[in-house]
């Protein structure tokens, strides 16, 4: 075995990290105009997105009651509640702050933008717009504010998890995990040793747990484990208190 397997190390990090695979992110446009609302649709789906429409502020609360997405392309000019109202709801709430909010506008002048801006979007872009701007601004916006799904490799003994690659590999074998595991996983790597309660981990890699019972959190575990196979050991149960990734004591490592 003389050759480079494709998941060596070097391999790994040369990796660019922006175009890597990994789980969708969900875009929800809020968007009156079905024509402008298809198009960037789809030209999300064509680049790693999922899109979700919403034509009004009350359709696009619906769809933040059921599920948070992770940016929210918000038009200016809607039927009822304008885009700055909803900006500024959106802000205001708890739940739906953390959510980066790109406003589309076909106003150019520079007083709606700082409006835009002060409601508490996190960018503008002016239509008409080209869809390279858009999916450059919607990559910085994530960028910005999802620093746990920022790309990178995190090291834990014998585990090695990539993010830029989605790939997990123990003892240099590398292990097929399902998406909401490898980023459980990929949480626990990040913070070793210490442990997390169900909640915090709900808060942490699902991103929103009003909708989700705790029970779900020990589901995922139990296959993060079985998909671990001998490394399963490494993600511990503490009683009463949750869950914690440690390094396997009873497993040499060489370094
Ligand atoms: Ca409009």
């Amino acid at each position: 075995m003389s050759d480079t397997p494709p998941w060596s190390r070097s391999s790994l990090l040369c990796a660019k990290p922006f175009n890597a695979m990994k789980t969708q992110p969900r875009i929800l446009i809020v968007e009156d105009e079905p024509a402008i609302a298809e198009l960037v649709a789809v030209n999300l789906r064509h680049n790693g997105f999922q899109p979700v429409w919403a034509e009004d502020g009350e359709s696009a609360q619906r769809e933040l009651d059921a599920v948070l997405p992770d940016v929210i392309l918000l038009d200016w000019m809607l039927p009822g509640q304008s885009g700055l109202a909803l900006a500024r709801k959106w802000r205001a709430e708890p739940r739906t702050r953390p959510i980066p909010i790109l406003m589309l506008t076909a106003r150019g002048d520079e007083p709606d933008k700082v409006a835009g801006l002060d409601a508490g979007a996190d960018d503008y872009i002016t239509k008409p717009f080209s869809t390279q701007e858009l999916l450059a601004r919607i990559r910085a916006v994530l960028r910005r504010r999802a620093p746990e799904q920022v790309n990178d490799i995190v090291i834990i003994g014998a585990l090695q998890l990539d993010a830029a690659t989605h790939r997990v590999n123990y003892q240099a074998q590398i292990l097929k995990i399902g998406p909401t595991e490898f980023k459980l996983l990929h949480y626990l790597m990040k913070h070793p040793e210490r442990v997390h309660s169900r909640s915090q981990l709900l808060d942490k890699v699902w991103g929103d747990h009003v909708f989700i019972e705790e029970r779900t959190v020990d589901v995922h575990v139990k296959r993060l484990r079985e998909a671990l196979g001998s490394a399963g050991t490494m993600v511990e149960t503490v009683r009463g208190a949750g869950y914690r990734l440690t390094a396997q004591p009873q497993v040499a490592v060489q370094t």
